[in-house]
């Protein structure tokens, strides 16, 4: 058996959708667990829906979670082009050969009528298919059709009895009824080429022995493996690429199949909008890190042993497989990505986490592009601090971004709540003078003058340190206050409690 050749062949009209790049990644786990190739066919013939935007959006998802492609567009390879617009002339000229060998003939139906065979089907109870009105026209019925102006488009005839047996690497046998498959249209009559056709073509061109896709086009197969017996029957694609100056086909096995479950949200409806973020940009600009959703996104459709739940990349190469891969929905299960992405953040190194952290601080208006020494070694120092607190990146800036502002904002809410209460101004003054005094600036020293503080006063350590909080942050919440308050100058940390100070004598 040949090694595999895969590809993932998205249609470029927006953001990848979570659901398409579960399906990229368990094609690159086969093509690396296998030392196969994975190759990226970019599905952009509707001109109408494939957007420069699209595409790049596209690419980039891939390739922030790190499924570099061995062929396709901007990387190149023997089968190309790899945009699917710029093959067109390859389609048509396949549609052709169809035509002549007689697989496929022109149907002159106009819409109208094609929507009153399906009306009428309706009335009947008969399923709406097309069915073959045009499939024995003559010269002369095609001349006088033309003459009115009509317009043709091709369709490949379908057999009309029997059933098309194939197995599904995940669903096992399928079988499908060839009188359900009605005759369908491999060109319009614009002579741009249809998904089948398209897809059907550029596969077995490409060489591409596995298909792994969403089983939303479970329907489709018939078509492709239809398509497939006519275009390879007597080297008839063979031909067809020669005379347009194609590669020959690498010489491999016929494609087989898995289609994968659907991602469904919590109400077992297929994952949309409706449930949240589902592009791979959105939860990327939500701070979950690349490999962890790599990880999340095998876990939905696929289990190593049903217990284990974390796997680094080089795991998935080695453990992938589409055997364990179920046909039921899989449930995409946002609380578990979260928690994933919590428990790696954790265990990152702090540097490292304070690299991933820069983009979104700098997004924030926090850090300036590119950051000053003095503001990358501020986060740095925060890192430590913010990792048990975050479970995506986008989590971090809000907690200390009082740390790089130049002027603290305060929160009506936090001020009423802890600065106007209590024994606040006892407090601050008490911060101010032993803040003063200190002779080491550091977390330890910090909180065993706070102790100190609370002692004096008679009073918990909370009325102690919320007013000094909120005094130097301005909201109630922050990391850890001695630490967060030793990475800080301590000169601005005095500046700000004398600033509430104020505000309150106001
Ligand atoms: N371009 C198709 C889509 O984005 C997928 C084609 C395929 O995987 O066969 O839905």
């Amino acid at each position: 058996m040949s090694t595999p050749r895969v590809r993932f062949a998205p249609a470029p009209s927006g953001s990848l959708h979570v659901g398409n790049a579960r399906t990229a990644l368990y094609n690159w786990l086969h093509a690396r667990g296998n030392g196969g190739t994975f190759v990226l066919r970019v599905e952009d013939t509707d001109a109408e829906r494939a957007t420069p935007e699209g595409y790049e959006a596209t690419l980039a998802a891939l390739r922030f979670l790190g499924l570099e492609w061995d062929e396709g567009p901007e990387v190149g390879g023997p089968y190309g082009p790899y945009r699917q617009s710029k093959r067109q002339s390859l389609h048509e000229a396949v549609a052709t050969a169809l035509l002549e060998a007689g697989y496929a003939y022109e149907a002159f139906e106009t819409r109208e009528e094609l929507e009153a065979e399906r009306e009428a089907a309706q009335a009947q109870g008969r399923p709406p298919g097309y069915q073959g009105g045009h499939r024995d026209l003559t010269d002369a019925q095609r001349e006088s059709f033309r003459a009115e102006g009509r317009e043709a488009v091709v369709r490949l005839r379908t057999p009309d009895e029997g059933e098309l047996v194939f197995t599904d690497v995940i669903r096992g046998e399928v079988t499908f009824a060839w009188k359900d498959v009605p005759d369908f249209v491999i060109l319009r009559a614009d002579g741009s080429p249809t998904y089948p056709l398209a897809a059907g073509v550029d596969d077995l061109a490409m060489g591409i022995t596995f298909i792994a896709r969403g089983e939303d086009l479970l329907s489709t197969t018939p078509r492709q493996i239809l398509l497939a017996d006519h275009v390879l029957d007597e080297g008839l694609l063979d031909r067809v690429l020669e005379a347009e100056g194609y590669a020959p086909r690498p010489d491999v096995e016929r494609p087989r199949y898995a289609h994968l479950p659907l991602l469904v949200g919590e109400d077992r409806k297929p994952l949309s909008k409706r449930h949240g973020a589902v592009a791979v940009a959105e939860f990327r600009r939500q701070g979950f890190l690349p490999d962890v959703l790599a990880n999340f996104l095998a876990l939905c459709g696929w289990s190593y042993d049903d217990r284990t739940e974390r796997f680094t990349v080089p795991d998935l190469i080695a453990k992938f497989s589409f055997d364990r891969v179920g046909s039921n929905p899989a449930f995409f299960d946002v609380d578990k990505l979260r928690a994933l992405n919590g428990d790696r953040i954790k265990e990152l190194d702090p540097a490292e986490l304070a690299d991933d952290l820069e983009p979104y601080f700098v997004e924030e208006g926090l850090l300036d592009q590119p950051p000053s020494a003095a503001q990358r070694q501020l986060l740095h120092d925060l890192a430590p601090l913010l990792q048990e607190r975050i479970q995506t990146l986008a989590e971090a800036a809000p907690l200390v971004d009082w740390c790089f502002a130049d002027e603290v904002a305060y929160e009506d809410k936090a001020v009423d709540k802890h600065l106007r209460k209590g024994r606040a101004d006892e407090v601050l003054d008490a911060a101010d003078a032993v803040f003063t005094e200190l002779d080491d600036w550091d977390a330890e020293s910090i909180m065993a003058v706070l102790d100190e503080v609370s002692e004096r006063l008679g009073i918990g350590r909370g009325k102690t340190f919320q007013p000094v909080r909120v005094a130097v942050a301005g909201k109630a919440v922050s990391p850890p206050l001695p630490e967060t308050l030793a990475v800080l100058d301590r000169g601005l940390v005095l500046d700000r409690i004398r600033s509430a100070k104020q505000l309150l004598g106001a």
